[in-house]
């Protein structure tokens, strides 16, 4: 049985002020049966992790580097990040995919190194509206799979957001239909590579424009075990509903 997982991508956004709001969460969710997970600027890490002391809220990072130590002015190791409080990282996002021209290889390479140092690996993978129009979706979000993911993952060591890049932001979600195809696909892509049992201890997210209005549909679709967030999980308010109704799917 796979547990359900929220995971809030606070992104560029946030100060110390923020944190008030992560202990709203903290407070909303002492019930939850899903793991809640906060990913804030990796500012915040520490002093996030002291707020969900002794909550259900665990905190995770946005990127780590694919080396362990050394002279690489301004990035943060994964043993870094896991020793400031996280107990996951979320990778290969579309937007440093873009911005820092990360491809499937770096992104194995981080995971490798993330999950040597204890974290979790949340290893996203997603079309642009360019490869869904040209029916590209399954063939971009296979070749992503299969280069980003590596050889020891496991379901406890990866977790696979599929988040199509035209979602991002933009409050355009895909059916409930485009969603079930993409995410069957993964499903079978993991039993191939990695056998059943593997395959089937890993979770998956649906990641794009994800709020309280829609995440029951969502979350009612077939292989998905929970959702990658981002605007929504900056307010308790917002967050707390999505982890409300990914329980009520459970
Ligand atoms: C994200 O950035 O991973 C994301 C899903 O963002 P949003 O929920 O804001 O679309």
């Amino acid at each position: 049985m796979r547990r359900k997982l929220a995971a809030g991508n606070w992104k560029m956004n946030g100060t110390a002020s923020a944190l008030t709001e992560l202990g709203n969460l903290a407070y909303s969710c002492k019930s939850a049966k899903a793991e809640v997970l906060i990913c804030p600027p990796a500012t915040l890490l520490y002093r996030a992790a002291n707020v969900c002391v002794d909550s259900k809220v665990s905190i995770g990072a946005q990127d780590c580097h694919n080396a362990t130590y050394g002279a690489h002015t301004g990035d943060l190791s994964a043993e870094m990040l896991h020793d400031a409080g996280a107990t996951a990282v979320i990778l290969g996002h579309s937007e440093r995919r873009a911005d820092h021209g990360e491809t499937d290889e770096t992104v194995r390479a981080k995971a490798k190194t993330a999950i040597a140092a204890g974290l979790t690996a949340i290893i996203c993978v997603g079309e642009t509206l360019n490869d869904r129009e040209a029916g590209k979706t399954l063939d971009v979000v296979r070749a992503q799979l299969a280069g980003s993911l590596p050889d020891d993952t496991s379901g406890t060591t990866v977790v696979v957001a599929y988040e199509p890049v035209w979602a991002i932001g933009t409050g355009k979600v895909p059916t409930v239909e485009q969603i079930a195809e993409v995410h069957n696909d993964l499903r079978a892509s993991l039993v191939k590579r990695f056998g059943g049992e593997t395959a089937n201890a890993i979770r998956l997210l649906y990641g794009g424009s994800v709020k309280a209005g829609n995440a029951k549909e969502i979350f009612a679709v077939a292989h998905v075990d929970g959702a990658l967030v981002g605007g929504a999980s900056l307010k308790a308010a917002d967050f707390a509903p999505i982890v409300a109704a990914l329980d009520a799917s459970a």
